[in-house]
């Protein structure tokens, strides 16, 4: 049986990891979704709306470019897939746009999501603009004052952001406060996740929604070489936009793939989000996955430059391909990141994310390392949101200010 075929089974598991451990009343509500998602997404009258979707409002493809400058200094060939031209300027819009389809098709009238940094806010308040849909984004104090544009894109979409008051005020709370408001009228409402997480079906419907970004850059970089990259490269969260392309490649064997996770200020805890790297498996938002927890094997503190990758936990998926030894999972510190955030900028002119610059950090070791082969990196958003930070921080180790 193919790859796809078996994971997840049909309880919701990636080998021993995923499942769906939540109350009784919110479990029910999953296996509707569940069973509507078998029954809707593979419906042609869905997939053509869909496909019509990414075409004209998201503009996809997008493209696969050859980083000629970046390759000569490194050696190998780097190849980059622009997820950062998507509309939205990310990845994200992808599943964003397949969920709120699933609602339109469910009759729902309210989209309910967390959001940490805000970015799966933004995207989803624009999926529900798109549709008509309501949206209600739930975002912890802390976050919404640190976040100030992305709060102010959500409201002029016309989603309401709901703050979070209690505990330490940041997504762990948000998270708490989202799935209320949605047990409240599971009815009318559906939850959105951001990533590859959560129980199921949420990692398998997010992995489906974002493969578009793997068949698109395996055909694309077929067309451009006559043949399939050495190596595919992509930076790892919750791990959609890494499980968006990984998958294309998964059942090729000659495709070496590598996540890389972020290793922050340093690899002690507390101080970087390296969920596989130094994590172990564990519980935690209803699944089971790799996750950093403390002594009291609670989820622990995380940080990272890259606010769309500090999660304690990561998607089911990717933790079972590491115990497999199919992905390589491994890190790129604050440092290194920032580096390639400037060195793509001016050698390339793409100011990349600093979750994507991450994965070019990596791709250029490993161009070093492997000067002969190619190397295709999901570059998976824009960094316009991180260019005030960046500057203000660390603008004069790089010339500026
Ligand atoms: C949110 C985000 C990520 C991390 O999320 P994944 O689910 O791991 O892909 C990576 N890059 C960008 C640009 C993001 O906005």
């Amino acid at each position: 049986m193919g790859y796809f075929k078996m994971n997840p089974d049909e309880n919701g598991n990636f080998g021993e990891y995923g499942g769906s451990f939540i109350p009784p009343q919110l479990q029910t509500e999953m296996d509707k979704i569940t069973d509507a998602y078998f029954s809707i997404s593979k419906s042609h009258d869905f997939i053509t709306e869909l496909r019509s979707i990414r075409k004209h409002f998201q503009g996809r493809p997008t493209p696969v470019y050859y980083a000629k400058t970046l390759s000569e200094k490194y050696g190998g060939r780097i190849y980059l897939k622009r997820e950062d031209l998507n509309h939205t300027g990310a990845h994200k819009l992808n599943h964003c746009m397949g969920e709120a389809l699933l609602a339109k098709y469910l009759g729902k009238k309210k989209l309910i999501a967390e959001t940490g940094a805000g970015q799966h806010g933004v995207a989803l308040a624009t999926a529900a603009a798109y549709f008509g849909l309501e949206c209600e984004i739930h975002m912890g104090e802390v976050d919404i004052a640190k976040e100030h544009p992305n709060v102010v894109r959500m409201e002029i979409l016309g989603a309401k952001v709901v703050p979070v008051t209690f505990g330490l005020k940041t997504l762990k709370e948000a998270v708490d406060s989202a799935f209320g408001a949605y047990l409240e009228d599971p009815v009318n409402s559906i939850y959105c996740i951001g990533s590859v997480v959560g129980p199921h079906p949420f990692p398998m419907m997010v992995r489906d929604f974002q493969m578009v970004v793997g068949v698109e850059a395996k055909e694309q970089y077929f067309h451009m070489t006559g043949e399939h990259p050495d190596n595919v490269v992509a930076c790892v969260g919750g791990g959609s936009n890494a499980m968006g392309i990984f998958s294309a490649f998964i059942e090729d064997n000659e495709v070496d793939i590598y996540g890389v996770e972020p290793g922050g200020r340093s690899l002690n805890l507390g101080d970087h989000a390296a969920t596989m790297t130094l994590g172990k498996p564990g519980m935690i938002h209803g699944f089971k996955c790799y996750n950093l927890q403390d002594e009291k094997g609670e989820p622990a503190p995380v940080y990272s430059i890259a606010s769309g990758l500090d999660y304690p936990g990561v998607g089911p998926e990717h933790s079972m391909l590491k115990d497999l030894g199919r992905v390589n999972y491994v890190t790129a510190d604050d440092r290194e990141t920032l580096d390639s955030f400037f060195e793509l900028s001016r050698l390339e002119g793409i100011i990349p994310a600093l979750e994507s610059a991450h994965a070019v950090a990596y791709a250029c070791k490993l161009a070093q390392e492997k000067p002969r082969q190619s190397i295709l990196v999901n570059l998976s958003g824009r960094g316009d949101k991180d260019i005030d930070f960046v500057v203000e921080n660390f603008g004069k180790d790089y010339g500026i200010g």
